[in-house]
């Protein structure tokens, strides 16, 4: 392994900004040598005279409480020290140029994790658990990324990879003494494990949809013709559950689109009814854009004027959307109700109503439910389930079944065993990338330049 932890990294933990306190941290081996030459306290104590972690005040550019804390029980398993500053740029920037001076190395991105990982405290999938965290928009995403930081979905993997590891190794002996007898339950036993262990993989894989779901978020469209109350269901939505965040990486943000968090899920809302209304979008290319948003909507919700007869343009939308996954409200019940039920019902295939009205803010609650429970449909049964939230975590687990099906279908041919073993360690190395037990520079690479810098 290379020296990587040779010298000694430093970065600004904290955004960079006003604030109340700023944090610069240190790791490595002089870390605490570095911190002796920059602290002064009043009675003249040095860092490498504290206790392992404990916090002292004392001053370096300006007043600041410094804490040392000592390998191995540290985030990066290395000694480390985070000296907590006043926040603001200039003290945060000049008490790090000083420990710069001073021997220390600016941090690249995501360094302080990399070495958690290469000093081996934590796993691959646990190191890209913390950035998902850090990235984390709605508390259901928060909480299958914790649940893979704790090492659950390492966990799962490990096993099915040490099972199949064993019947490797069988399969391997079995090559190197070929004269041995060929043992019929041993083929069928090996063949029980492969197959096994493919269906758990399986398994595991079907859980990215839910995983992406929580990472991503579904579009939900809003739509309806104008007047109906669109902007207002909209905003009432928004105004409760707004996700702190209102972007998504990786995705093209529509200025009509707002991110919500409904029940934990992040919903993408989108309302039609700013489509067109943007600068410099003719009238002809806003109706594309509806279009094209139903077209790609996970889920819709039509709103109909319950005030009011169901009109030609009403007919026409509901019939666009009847093989959609759909929820129809009807708005404005406060109003006398003038829609008919049983009408709506006709033309969009029997989706059940709702009734809500966005002025007395009823029915807002259920519209809520039913929108959690159209995104799930029941399917996740509660958020602790071992998920795969990570493109390059199915990747992974797909080569690996590609694998395992390959050598099944090896061993039911009668095929050369060496065939077979190839197979079935080219799936161990599959999973193994996924924990971190085989990784190349490029990898690690791609995976902690997503990081910022200071974690
Ligand atoms: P949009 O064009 O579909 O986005 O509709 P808006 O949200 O702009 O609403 C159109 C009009 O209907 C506005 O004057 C709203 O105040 C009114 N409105 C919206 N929801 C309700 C409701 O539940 N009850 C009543 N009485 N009026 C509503």
């Amino acid at each position: 392994m290379r020296n990587f932890s040779e010298d000694t990294i430093a970065a600004i933990s904290t955004p960079i900004g006003e604030s109340g306190i700023g944090i610069v941290r240190l790791s490595g081996r002089d870390a605490v040598k570095i911190a002796d030459r920059i602290f002064i306290s009043r009675d003249k104590k040095r860092p490498s005279q504290f206790k392992s972690h404990t916090i002292h005040y004392g001053h370096v550019v300006d007043e600041v409480l410094l804490t040392v804390m000592r390998s191995p029980k540290t985030y990066t398993k290395e000694d480390v020290v985070e000296i907590n500053c006043h926040g603001g740029i200039v003290a945060l920037r000049r008490t790090l140029e000083l420990i710069i001076q001073k021997g220390a190395r600016l941090a690249q991105p995501g360094e302080f994790t990399k070495r958690a990982f290469l000093n081996g405290r934590i796993d691959l999938a646990q190191a890209e658990a913390v950035l998902d965290i850090i990235k984390s928009k709605t508390e259901a995403g928060l909480r299958a990324s914790l649940n893979q930081l704790e090492g659950e979905l390492s966990k799962e993997i490990r096993m099915i990879r040490g099972d199949i590891i064993e019947i490797c190794a069988d399969i391997e002996a079995a090559i190197d003494f070929p004269e041995e007898d060929i043992d019929r339950d041993a083929i069928s036993s090996r063949l029980k494990v492969i197959k096994g262990s493919r269906k758990k993989l399986e398994k595991l894989s079907e859980t990215y949809h839910d995983g992406a779901i929580l990472r991503e978020g579904v579009v939900a469209v809003i739509c309806g013709r104008p007047n109906v109350g669109k902007s207002s269901l909209l905003n009432l939505l928004l105004r409760k559950n707004r996700a702190i965040v209102t972007h998504l990486p990786g995705t093209t943000r529509d200025p009509i689109e707002e991110l919500a968090s409904i029940k934990g899920i992040p919903i993408r809302l989108v309302d039609t009814a700013g489509i067109g209304k943007e600068k410099n979008i003719v009238e002809k290319e806003g109706i594309k854009r509806s279009h094209l948003y139903l077209s790609r909507a996970d889920l819709v919700i039509c709103v109909l004027d319950g005030s009011e007869r169901l009109k030609k343009e009403d007919g026409e939308i509901l019939d666009k959307i009847k093989d959609k996954s759909a929820i129809i409200v009807v708005n404005k019940c406060d109003l006398r109700p003038k829609t008919r039920a049983d009408q709506i019902k006709k033309i969009s295939k029997n989706k059940d109503i709702l009734k809500i009205s966005c002025l007395d803010k009823i029915g807002i609650d259920k519209l809520e439910d039913r929108i959690y429970n159209k995104v799930w449909s029941g399917k996740v049964s509660s958020s602790n389930e071992v998920m795969v939230n990570n493109i390059r975590h199915k990747k992974a687990i797909e080569s690996a079944i590609k694998a395992l099906s390959s050598a099944e279908s090896g061993i039911s041919k009668n095929l050369s065993l060496e065939f077979v073993a190839s197979d079935v360690r080219d799936s161990v190395n599959s999973l193994g990338e996924i924990i971190g037990e085989t990784y190349t520079d490029d990898i690690l690479n791609l995976i902690f330049s997503k990081f910022c810098i200071g974690k």
